[in-house]
């Protein structure tokens, strides 16, 4: 049965529309550019409601059930690119969940409601240059000073760094005190110490900025620490289950996307007087990769339906986005091969979806770190 109702399919049409209308057509150029306007996309998105489909109406937000969620992940995962999915996805499923769960009333109008009706756009920042998988290794630290945190440090590959208006900032508020002694705090990017230090060069994904942030002794109010100083490992943990979740929702649709294109290239191309498509070995592995993200799909949906139920998902989340790496350099991997030479050119979206999807082994914890949670989930 599908969990979706007419509701959600009406929702769907929308989203459809937007990504032909106001993502595909600029696809190209904003790759070429290095980044795309985000401030101007996500107000469109803003006023459709998008960004804050689950936040309260107090804040802006629809809210509507996590369905919408994966419908809204489920398009945009067949936009002519990733980069601009990943940054509206760090917007929605990686920079606001804790802040709308945990963060105050005055701190969640400051921040969450300009981030939900697209006035702003906002960052997460946890890796730095010598913490990535192992995030309790992390060094920007925030020292007490009255009612003032002073931030020093550095962040690395920043998702919507050159662009964001805020940026909620693991940092470490309590020395020698390891995963105890974190806190997640929102950051604005107008204030003095703060900097963009480098924008950074990627193999894919071109289109979303990545970038290195500086922290000179930035003043931030104590305020807007989200949820209770020392528990900031904890609550970007939970934040970390939305952001595998999204990722494995729109994995599994830029997989499909590709197969179900190959196969439209495979028809009309020729070889050996017949159809390349009309090889069964071809067909074979097609049918075999369609069944794997038929599975992945499923996975993810049940993960959605165990979270909604108020279970604890972590195991099932690091399953699907662990599944969701792997299959996705499976799929574009096989897809690229059967396109060819012609698969292997910039011009061919194929080359751009097997260098985009890459990045989903690594990003957000990686396919080991996912590895590490499972088996200390299952008692290993
Ligand atoms: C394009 C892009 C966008 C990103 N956006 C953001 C963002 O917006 N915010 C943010 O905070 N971070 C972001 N990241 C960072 C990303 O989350 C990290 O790159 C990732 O967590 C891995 O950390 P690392 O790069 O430091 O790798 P390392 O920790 O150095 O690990 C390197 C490799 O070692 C292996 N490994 C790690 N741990 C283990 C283990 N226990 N056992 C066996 N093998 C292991 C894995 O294969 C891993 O890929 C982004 C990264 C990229 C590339």
């Amino acid at each position: 049965m599908t969990p979706f109702s007419e509701e959600h399919e009406l929702f769907r049409q929308t989203v459809r529309r937007f990504v032909e209308e106001e993502i595909n057509p600029h696809a190209d150029a904003w790759e070429e550019a290095g980044i795309f306007p985000a401030h101007a996309l996500f107000k469109k998105l803003g006023d459709l409601g998008a960004l804050g489909l689950t936040y309260p109406e107090e804040y802006g937000g629809m809210g509507l059930d996590y369905w919408y969620s994966v419908v809204f992940a489920e398009e945009l995962g067949r936009a002519d690119c990733n980069g601009v999915p990943m940054a509206i996805a760090v917007q929605t499923d990686m920079c606001t969940p804790a802040l709308a769960e945990f963060g105050s009333h005055e701190l969640k109008k400051r921040f969450l409601e300009p981030a939900v009706k697209g006035d702003a756009v906002g960052a997460i920042a946890v890796s730095e240059p010598d913490a990535g998988s192992d995030v309790a290794a992390i060094r920007t630290r925030a020292e007490r000073d009255g009612d003032d945190w002073v931030v020093t440090g550095q962040k690395l590959y920043i998702t919507n760094g050159t662009q964001a208006d805020w940026v909620c900032t693991l940092v470490r508020t309590q020395a020698d005190a390891g995963y105890r002694g974190m806190s997640l705090i929102v950051v604005p990017t107008g204030v003095p110490g703060f900097g963009v230090s480098r924008k950074l060069r990627k193999l894919g994904n071109y289109s979303s900025d990545t970038a290195e942030l500086t922290f000179d002794a930035v003043r931030v109010p104590v305020a807007n620490t989200i949820g209770e100083p020392g528990k900031g490992f904890y609550l970007q943990m939970q934040q970390f289950q939305r952001e595998r979740l999204v990722a494995s929702v729109m994995a599994y649709s830029q997989c499909e996307k590709a197969v179900r294109m190959t196969i439209e290239y495979l028809r009309s191309r020729e070889a050996f007087g017949k159809p390349l498509l009309a090889n069964q070995a071809v067909q074979f592995r097609l049918a075999e990769l369609l069944t794997e993200i038929e599975l992945l799909k499923r996975l993810t949906h049940h993960c959605v339906e165990q979270m909604l139920g108020g279970a604890d998902v972590t195991r099932l989340a690091s399953m699907a986005k662990l599944k969701a790496g792997r299959l996705a350099r499976d799929v574009m991997d096989s897809c690229l091969q059967y396109y060819g030479g012609m698969g292997y050119m910039q011009e061919t979206l194929i080359s751009r979806m097997y260098r985009d999807a890459r990045l989903i082994s690594i990003g957000g914890g990686a396919d080991e770190v996912m590895l590490g949670i499972i088996a200390k989930l299952e008692g290993m």
